[in-house]
């Protein structure tokens, strides 16, 4: 069911290999250091959906990371390649007909393997990713601040790096406090992102989103829903947004690509305001999108 297509000089189209077996030497550094990068992407039932930004974010992780990666177009194929072989089985606790496309690479080992591994899954996407209802974040702090990211390269900040451990840490600790998400802030009071989503928020018909200038991930999600919400005449910018706007604002949402759009309901106990013909609107125009 699962598939897996592993890329490398000699499978110019991409080389499907068994997804049950282990196809990395131990030796590499993105097993050995979890020194790697990736991308989720979502297959909609018919086509995998925003390509050019998702490798355009790759691209840009690949420079953050110094991390050696293949081109677009060798991508693109070997994303065809795994389609080509990608039988929907839809089971229980699984979106139907629905796949989440993964690109990924790891840090080779010199001087065998230089040039790392790189491959391409195609797996059911999981119900849990897109929550049916409405939400409550946690808003839990990331113990860096807002100028954190110029001064320490070195943290990757913004980067899509394979080292997602604190991130699951804060969901776990969401969870026990009876949120079913997060909110990061940063120690100077701004909101950044959530461990797997970017925050919108609504002040009429205006939609803002945190600057990736202080350490979150651009998310593509994010990027094509403003640019369809623009076009249909919503102003949307970035900014530096605290607790307070959005516990005072016309609506927030956590937004990726499997998940799409989920309003939040409640940040910690503060509820937020809702407005479901909203979410319809902007649902529609980010489905509207490639
Ligand atoms: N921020 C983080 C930390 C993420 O992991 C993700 C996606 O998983 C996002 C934002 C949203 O990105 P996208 O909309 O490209 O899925």
């Amino acid at each position: 069911m699962d598939v897996v297509v592993l890329i490398n000089p000699t499978h110019p189209e991409g080389q499907l290999v068994d997804a049950a077996s282990p196809h990395f030497s131990p030796l590499a550094q993105g097993i050995a250091r979890g020194d790697g990068i990736f991308e989720t992407m979502w297959y909609d039932g018919t086509r995998v959906k925003k390509v050019d930004e998702h490798l355009w974010r790759l691209r840009r992780s690949a420079g953050l990371t110094g991390m050696p990666v293949p081109d677009d177009d060798t991508w693109r194929r070997a994303v065809a390649t795994a389609m080509a072989h990608w039988r929907p089985e839809d089971a229980d606790g699984t979106l139907p007909g629905e796949a989440m496309v993964k690109l990924m690479v790891l840090r080779g080992y010199a001087p065998e393997n230089p040039d790392g591994y790189a491959w391409v899954t195609v797996t059911p996407a999981p119900a849990a990713v897109r929550p049916t209802g409405p939400i409550r974040v946690a808003l839990l702090e990331r113990a860096f601040d807002s100028g954190t990211m110029g001064r320490a390269p070195w943290l990757l900040l913004g980067a899509k790096t394979l080292s997602y451990a604190t991130n699951m840490a804060a969901l776990r600790e969401a969870n026990a406090r009876g949120a079913q998400d997060v909110l990061f802030t940063t120690s100077d009071g701004y909101v950044l992102e959530g461990p797997t989503s970017s925050v919108v928020v609504r002040q009429g018909r205006k939609l803002l989103t945190t600057d990736p200038d202080i350490g979150v991930l651009p998310g593509t999600t994010q990027r094509v829903l403003f640019r369809a919400a623009a076009e249909a005449g919503w102003e949307t910018g970035l900014a530096r947004l605290t607790p307070d706007d959005l516990r005072t604002s016309d609506g927030v949402w956590l937004t990726s690509s499997v998940r799409l759009m989920t309003p939040v309901a409640f940040l910690d106990d503060t509820p937020i305001a809702m407005d479901q013909a909203v979410t319809d609107e902007l649902l529609a125009l980010l489905l509207s999108t490639d």
